[in-house]
């Protein structure tokens, strides 16, 4: 599966809506809510969802 395909079906885990989340260098950023999910070293993003970042 190539980079191109995984960013495909990555959806933010945060949003009901589940929209896309754009790559950045070192992490995915939502396109909705603004939150950003570190590129872990195997290149796979940590969807989670940090409830100490909710205000
Ligand atoms: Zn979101």
């Amino acid at each position: 599966m190539s980079d191109q395909k995984i960013d495909e079906i990555l959806a933010c885990p945060a949003c009901a809506e589940r929209p896309k989340l754009i790559r950045n260098d070192s992490c995915y950023t939502c396109s909705k809510c603004k939150r950003e999910y570190p590129i872990a070293e195997n290149g796979i993003a940590k969807l989670l969802v940090d409830p100490e970042h909710e205000s």
